[in-house]
């Protein structure tokens, strides 16, 4: 969906389609070399880095499997709590694995610190973390992001698989939620 199609819901856009493709490629690049020779299971979190993990692993020159979670953050509206629930699991056992989290953003931290930990816990060889965007001045905990797209100011943003009550996710670009929308 293009912004020409969307009215006022978007006030601004703060990485347009061009730049993300562009950096997806970048970043496709340093795991291909840092990955050189491992093991690789990208875990993508559900239902956000639907898009990030579309073109990151078709970005790839190398084979990877793929998981996927589903977490939700207790909290309503635009504000992340902390306490994390599973609502969808790994599909295998990954005693061993090297892997790499696959995120939309991190903003304050708290639900990658808590599934990192969790994928830790399991026995995993490694677990790192890729995040298309990051918000730095919400930063509450401090989380080890490796791979980092774009840091983005503290507004709520919708596209690029972020939704706003669902919609929004089929956005190519990034940008900034109009206030209207939901206050
Ligand atoms: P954290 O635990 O880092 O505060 O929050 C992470 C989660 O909150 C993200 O995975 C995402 O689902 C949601 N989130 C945080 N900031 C935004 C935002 O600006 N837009 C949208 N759509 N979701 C956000």
């Amino acid at each position: 969906m293009e912004l020409s199609a969307l009215g006022t819901d978007v006030e601004r856009v703060i990485v347009t389609e061009q730049e993300l493709q562009t950096k997806i490629k970048e970043l496709a690049a340093r795991i291909d070399s840092d990955y050189a020779g491992r093991d690789l299971l990208l875990v993508g979190v559900l239902k956000g880095a639907i898009m990030a993990m579309a073109d990151l692993s078709r970005a790839l020159q190398r084979h990877v499997d793929m998981d996927w979670m589903a977490v939700s953050s207790y909290g309503s509206g635009t504000k992340s709590s902390g306490v994390v629930r599973i609502l969808k699991d790994l599909d295998r056992d990954i005693t061993g694995r090297e892997v790499l989290i696959v995120e939309d953003i991190v903003d304050s931290g708290l639900t990658l610190s808590w599934l990192k930990a969790n994928l830790e816990s399991r026995g995993a060889k490694s677990v790192e973390i890729l995040s298309i965007l990051r918000k730095p001045a919400a930063a509450k905990v401090e989380v080890d992001v490796k791979y980092v797209g774009f840091e983005i100011p503290s507004d709520f943003v919708v596209g690029y698989g972020l939704d706003f009550d669902e919609k929004y996710r089929n956005l190519p670009f990034v940008g900034v939620l109009a206030k209207h929308m939901y206050s």
